[in-house]
């Protein structure tokens, strides 16, 4: 997921394009490892321009990312699916800036190759929702036995408790204190 500057400024001006493929196995997102389903999949281009030395890269990415249900832990999964358009400027002084849609960060000018693959990941985890439900009403798990409460309409772990409640034994400590 690399672009190459020498090839880029070799070819000053023109659309250089970019079709790659990789997989991420997991990306790591709110203390959380997440399942990369799919390869992520990028294509596009990039352009140098010798004034200013300015890169502009427009890329579109997809893959599927597995999030769990914050409440009954039930797989969910993502489809990304995204366009951006990047620019590179040599020397800036602050890392990242923005002018409206377009992101703007900075790269040595005297390196070799300026690596897309973080800059994805940084994008695609817009996508996530740090707080994922399978569905609004999720009424996740039983906080006794852990039972997932959308399977079990029914379920109630507080009769149970009622019945220890009854038990003799407990009648008679009870009794003794
Ligand atoms: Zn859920
Ligand atoms: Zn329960």
């Amino acid at each position: 997921m690399e672009l190459k500057l020498s090839e880029l400024k070799s070819k000053e001006g023109q659309f250089v394009s970019i079709d790659e493929r990789t997989s991420l196995d997991t990306i790591s997102f709110h203390n959380d490892e997440l399942e990369v389903v799919d390869d992520l999949v990028v294509t596009g281009g990039a352009t140098f321009t010798s004034e200013e030395e300015v890169i502009n890269v427009s890329i579109d990415f997809s893959t599927n990312v597995i999030e769990h249900c914050r409440r009954c832990l039930e797989p969910i999964e993502t489809k990304i699916d995204r366009h951006e358009e990047i620019e590179f400027r040599p020397n800036m002084e602050s890392e990242v800036t923005s002018e409206g849609d377009l992101s703007i960060y900075r790269y040595e000018s005297g390196s070799g190759t300026i690596d897309l693959l973080p800059y994805i990941i940084r994008f695609l985890k817009l996508d996530l929702d740090p707080y994922p439900l399978c569905k609004e009403d999720c009424k996740g798990l039983c906080p006794k036995c852990g039972a997932n409460l959308n399977k079990e309409e029914d379920h109630s772990c507080e009769t149970e408790e009622e019945g220890e409640a009854k038990d003799p034994r407990m009648e008679k400590l009870a009794e003794l204190l």
